[in-house]
């Protein structure tokens, strides 16, 4: 039965899984099945130009080797257009987007320039705060007025359960604002991951967002994002990162931590769970569930 516990998985296909996605595949498949609860695929294939069908085959295909299921169809990212686009007139309506056409070299420019005074300190100083959303153009990027957003709501606590950061956290909004003002949808790209994920993990019911330490920092924007638009906060559960014997993190293109390397030399899928430091798989697993969407 369950207990009304979903999670997901998000894996962009630009590249093959490695044992850092297979350790946050797993560690969300295991929260899951503890909870009696649901764990979802989710396809983060916005970036058209770097994302592939056969990367999502492979995904797919290790997945389902290291003996995960989920239910079908999975959201992809490339088909909520929609759903983006009204998060993002939401956003609008209430006053707190505006059109950037600030190229990096902008804003590196505008960074180091004298007088900035407490722009010089953010990521983004603000350069086109001004300009009105009805003059935004096809080659604009649409960026978050986070001075304007935090004046009508501020990030809500969440719930955090993992190892680096647990507890319930109330973000900071200076330290959120000196992050400087989001990108929230990019020209011929659409809209950008920190919307879509807020839009996607509400849309889905997740309850508990399983992902990398790496994005701990970055929900402090997804909390104020998800109070601008009326969603509900989901809890998180920001796991620690594999490295290599170096201590480097692993990334995509570095194939020889790839899954499909494993697998080809013989290792077992609680191989793959001793590499990462996770305890065996659970022998019979439930079936996929169905779902009539
Ligand atoms: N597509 C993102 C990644 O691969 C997912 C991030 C998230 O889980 O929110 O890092």
């Amino acid at each position: 039965m369950s207990t009304g516990y979903v999670t997901r998985f998000a894996p962009s296909p630009t590249g093959p899984l490695h044992l850092g996605h297979a350790f946050s595949a797993l560690t969300a498949w295991d929260r899951a099945t503890a909870r009696g609860g649901v764990f979802r695929l989710r396809i983060e294939d916005i970036d058209r130009a770097r994302c592939r069908p056969e990367w999502e085959a492979a995904i797919r295909d290790d997945l389902a080797w290291l003996g995960l299921s989920w239910p079908e169809p999975v959201v992809r990212q490339s088909q909520r257009g929609a759903a983006y686009a009204a998060a993002l007139r939401r956003l609008g309506d209430l006053g707190l987007t505006y059109p950037c056409r600030c190229t990096r070299a902008d804003i590196r420019a505008a960074l180091a320039a004298p007088q900035e005074g407490a722009g010089a300190t953010r990521a983004y100083p603000g350069t086109c705060r001004g300009r009105s959303p009805d003059a935004a153009g096809p080659a604009d990027a649409i960026r978050l007025n986070l001075d304007a957003a935090l004046a009508i709501a501020l990030p809500p606590a969440f719930d955090e359960s993992g190892p680096e950061h647990a507890g319930r956290h109330t973000p900071d909004p200076a330290a959120l604002a000196a992050g400087g003002d989001p990108v929230l949808a990019r020209p011929g790209l659409g809209v950008a991951y920190h919307l879509a994920v807020v839009v996607d993990d509400a849309a889905e019911g997740i309850t508990e967002v399983v992902r990398g330490a790496d994005l701990f920092e970055a929900t402090a924007l997804h909390v104020l994002l998800q109070a601008l638009l009326g969603l509900p906060v989901p809890a998180y559960h920001h796991h620690r990162l594999v490295r290599d014997a170096e201590g480097r993190r692993l990334a995509k293109r570095d194939d020889a931590r790839a899954l499909a390397r494993f697998r080809a030399e013989g290792a077992t899928p609680d191989d793959i769970r001793a590499m990462v430091g996770l305890s065996p798989g659970r022998a019979a697993l439930p079936p996929p569930r169905r779902e009539g969407r």
